[in-house]
């Protein structure tokens, strides 16, 4: 289902939503031309297509780390390609988080704050970002 040309910016977004530094603190920059912020670790190259979203991720077992909002999200404005891509990563995240939890006959959750994880809608928000950037 690969339709995106954009191919390298997707793959290091992918390689990003899975390392720790995902969770890294990271300042939030309120400009009126959002860029993607997705990361690459090993070089901190920034994507810096157009964000066309802001993504909450919750960054579970860890949300009590600087950087993140109230609710312990990292907040990420991303651009489409980053966007499905970590969609699908978080989305591939819960799954496994699910069956491994059903396993043991538990229900996934975050350590640290309980939050349930074993739905995406419960760990992975988005909102859309317009025209005029981002509504405050
Ligand atoms: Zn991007
Ligand atoms: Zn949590």
């Amino acid at each position: 289902m690969a339709r995106s040309s954009s191919t390298s910016c997707a793959q290091r977004a992918a390689y990003w939503v899975f390392q720790d530094s995902l969770f890294k603190q990271k300042p939030w920059r309120r400009t009126l031309r959002p860029i993607c912020s997705a990361q690459q670790v090993s070089t901190d190259i920034t994507c810096g297509a157009p964000a066309v979203a802001v993504a909450e991720v919750h960054a579970i077992d860890e949300c009590n780390q600087m950087g993140l909002n109230p609710d312990g999200d990292l907040v990420e404005t991303l651009c489409q390609a980053c966007l499905v891509t970590v969609q699908w990563a978080m989305d591939m995240y819960v799954r496994h988080t699910r069956e491994m939890a059903s396993r043991c006959g538990t229900r996934p959750a975050c350590t640290t704050c309980g939050r349930p994880t074993g739905y995406l809608r419960s760990v992975f928000a988005v909102r859309p970002i317009g025209p005029e950037g981002l509504a405050s």
